[in-house]
């Protein structure tokens, strides 16, 4: 047998050249949307921003023309995330909250190829209880192409007592090396749910504690409010313990399997990412438990309608997406992500902001205390510039 000699510093060149080109490729690649908020209504000025046009009709177009690039020949992209928010609130005042909802699911249904998964937001619970919900959304992806075991948070129920509600919350692995996590940030609210239901009852004392009063529509503004304390109102909810404990079990999961995990959920998580009227009202428990794991590379949200990064002590970025109910018709809101092993891209479209995130090195700056600190020490990294054609 002839013994071939390499020397050292070969070696090292050919690692370097393996390791280049699987940080070369993505390990996977989908698409970010959210706020599709489409209502049969006409145009009209955005209440909490006169400088911003809500474009109800246009913004079923706006998520086609998101899936015309994603189907664009040559595309890598797997799959969609939805952020919530998928049909506005206004179609409950015209009987009209059904025949939208399923006019809008239809525009994900026919990209089947590339699977959409949906996470809840508040509009949705203004029009439909949760088992109503879950139903409809049920009976839309399983005509998509998704293993239907994925899909069990939102089988409807056979349960019938009033007080019974399905858990909105779930994951998916789209490859070996990541997992998704879709959170439900209404578990705990007074969205959804009959009043005699044991988290309608928590939520309520929540806002009454806060607000001072029982008066359901007053519990929807600032109010008494001030400071972080903006988040406790009806369009925003918690995480409940047996969700925390759930989500805390799936990262210890991800942690020994060596995978890396994405959250995502309709409301923001990290003050500096969004307005804090758009926080979870226990957006500081999420984060504690993100912060036990090492997982945890990415949050994505959707609620507050405008683009927002924040990067916590621990590595973890934190990023809201724009709305596409806002996106003028000559312009477009959505994102392509990009996971590498060694960095998160993520291509905004339109007025969508574009992110290049490195992965490795971010948790050497972590805390060991495990809380929820901000670290406004660390940079995030500036948005860049891509152009990508629509
Ligand atoms: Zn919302």
């Amino acid at each position: 047998m002839q013994v071939v000699f390499i020397p050292q510093h070969l070696v090292v060149l050919f690692i370097m050249a393996v390791d280049s080109q699987v940080f070369k490729d993505p390990v996977v690649t989908f698409g970010v949307l959210t706020d599709v908020q489409y209502a049969d209504h006409d145009d009209q000025i955005a209440a909490y921003d006169p400088s911003k046009t809500r474009f109800y009709r246009g913004s079923l177009g706006q998520v086609d023309d998101a899936f015309n690039y994603w189907e664009k020949p040559g595309s890598k992209v797997k799959f969609v995330l939805q952020l919530g928010d998928i049909i506005d609130g206004l179609n409950r005042f015209n009987g009209g909250s059904y025949t939208s909802l399923r006019r809008t699911l239809s525009h994900f249904e026919k990209h089947s190829s590339i699977p959409t998964f949906h996470t809840v937001g508040n509009h949705e619970l203004y029009n439909f209880n949760r088992k109503e919900l879950a139903t409809l959304f049920y009976e839309s992806v399983i005509k998509i192409d998704i293993p239907q075991e994925i899909f069990s948070p939102f089988k409807p129920l056979k349960d019938n007592r009033p007080i019974s509600s399905p858990v909105l919350y779930y994951k998916f692995s789209p490859v070996p090396e990541l997992k998704c996590i879709s959170l439900d940030c209404f578990d705990i609210s007074v969205l959804g749910y009959d009043s005699q239901h044991p988290n309608y009852i928590e939520a309520s004392k929540v806002l009454y504690s806060k607000h001072g009063h029982e008066i359901f529509d007053d519990w929807d503004c600032d109010g008494p409010l001030t400071g972080l304390d903006v988040r406790f109102q009806q369009m925003n909810g918690a995480v409940s313990r047996e969700q925390l404990a759930w989500l805390d079990q799936e990262l210890k999961e991800s942690d020994d399997l060596g995978q890396k995990v994405i959250v995502f959920g309709h409301v923001s998580l990290h003050p500096e990412s969004s307005d804090w009227s758009c926080l979870l009202w226990n957006y500081d428990e999420v984060m504690k438990i993100f912060h036990l794991h090492k997982c945890v590379i990415a949050y994505f949200s959707g609620h507050t309608h405008k683009s927002g990064y924040a990067l916590d002590s621990h590595g973890i970025s934190y990023i809201a997406f724009s709305g596409i109910l806002e996106a003028p018709p000559d312009t477009s809101a959505f994102a392509t992500v990009s996971y590498y092993q060694d960095r998160l891209e993520v291509h905004g479209h339109g007025i969508e902001r574009s992110y290049n995130i490195p992965l490795q090195g971010l948790r050497d700056v972590a805390n060991d205390d495990n809380d929820a600190t901000i670290d406004t020490e660390v940079e995030p990294p500036p948005p860049t510039t891509v152009k990508v054609e629509v």
